[in-house]
């Protein structure tokens, strides 16, 4: 029990939908009522906190240091300049995406870590979440188990310093591990996150044994595992299955769909990252309404730009219009909220008496439904009520 206090706004979003006329009574941190107006109310509405999906706080540094365009090319000339970054600059970096992030009011994170700067930075800025630490084992394809422990090492030496930030290895995606650790990641049961379907290469790769992925593999040795795609392949090998967060989900056909929402794996979008690479239009309408959870992502800032979830939803609306399968705004509000949490077995994130969820105000007078709050919100308009324990 702690100090009672009384919000009172103009609305509060419930589920995704700006409710108005809706006022709460915290006690601590907790929400003990939920009630009409029983006075007049202060100019900013109530939203639970954002749930970033998708992160990779270290890249922060090289922002604006790699050009877009294709995903290919962009992912050859980000390697070489990350391999070039100090422990120093990534932790610099990180921990100012971390401090935008909670600045513009994501309060848990799905980050994945590379290099193990992660966890200070999330901590530094009051962030909770879940860190996914990095397995590649391009170099390692015939023998990786030495790999798997380095990695394992890694995320123990991490989650010393974690203080309740769970840290768990994890496949980077099904074209930098090799089958085996995909297979033995899919038959641990343990929560994973992998890219999948990002580009069109990975099909071309796994199904026709084309394009930049078939001649990387071809160059280093590798037989090509044939598949009709990346998720056809990842479910033979056990990944498609509840505690599993799928990235990207670009590439996907109807019976990739099918078979995500079958296997219980769970998906989050980026929309900022996948235009500026030119992805395909994720098919996020037609993954929600066959069940998939689907959290959103800020992805890395090397390719989305500075951290901020309202362009993200105002992107996957304009996205998902172009493809002829609109999303409403309230689809895309839960998704950075609460389908976020839910997405990965986060923390309820549910408005309701009971809860803690971390709450943020939104300095928009104006805005009257849910529309509104996505095309006139930005970081500036954030201001924290209750934030993360
Ligand atoms: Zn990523």
């Amino acid at each position: 029990m702690g100090d009672r206090s009384l919000i009172r706004p103009i609305g509060v979003v419930l589920e995704g939908r700006l409710e108005l006329g809706v006022e709460l009574l915290l006690e601590g941190r907790t929400i003990a009522e939920l009630r009409p107006h029983t006075g007049v109310p202060e100019p900013f509405v109530v939203s639970p906190a954002f749930v970033n999906a998708h992160s990779h706080l270290e890249y922060r540094t090289l922002l604006g240091r790699v050009e877009g365009g294709d995903f290919w090319e962009w992912i050859q000339r980000l390697l070489p300049q990350k391999r070039r970054l100090t422990e120093e600059e990534s932790l610099q970096g990180a921990a100012l995406a971390a401090r935008e992030n909670r600045a513009s009011g994501v309060a848990w994170l799905v980050e994945h870590s590379d290099l193990p700067v992660s966890v200070r930075a999330m901590r530094a800025a009051g962030l909770s979440g879940i860190v996914f630490q990095e397995t590649i084992t391009l170099r390692e394809w015939e023998s990786p188990e030495p790999l798997r422990d380095r990695v394992a090492g890694i995320a123990r030496s991490h989650a010393a310093a974690a203080e309740g930030i769970p840290v768990f290895p994890s496949p980077h995606s099904p074209y930098t591990v090799d089958p085996s650790t995909l297979q033995w990641f899919g038959e641990s049961g343990r929560p994973v996150s992998i890219h999948v379907a990002e580009s069109v290469h990975e099909r071309r790769w796994l199904a026709e044994g084309v394009g930049p992925m078939a001649e990387l593999h071809q160059g280093l040795g590798h037989a090509r595992p044939e598949a009709q795609s990346a998720t056809q392949y990842l479910a033979r090998l056990g990944l498609c299955r509840p505690g599993a967060q799928w990235v990207h989900c670009c590439d996907l056909d109807d019976e990739d769909v099918a078979t995500i929402a079958r296997g219980g794996a769970a998906v989050a979008h980026c929309p900022r990252s996948n235009r500026a690479l030119g992805c395909p239009a994720a098919p996020i309408r037609r993954l929600r309404e066959a069940g998939v959870a689907v959290g959103m992502g800020t992805d890395s800032a090397a390719s989305a730009g500075v951290p901020d979830m309202f362009e993200e939803m105002r992107l996957a609306l304009e996205l998902s219009r172009e493809l002829g399968e609109p999303l409403t705004a309230e689809d895309v509000w839960t998704m950075a909220t609460t389908e976020g949490a839910r997405s990965v077995g986060g923390p309820d994130w549910r408005i309701q008496p009971g809860s803690s969820v971390p709450l943020i105000g939104l300095n928009l007078p104006d805005a009257r439904e849910t529309e509104d709050l996505v095309q006139l919100g930005r970081p500036e308009a954030v201001f924290w009520i209750s934030g993360p324990a």
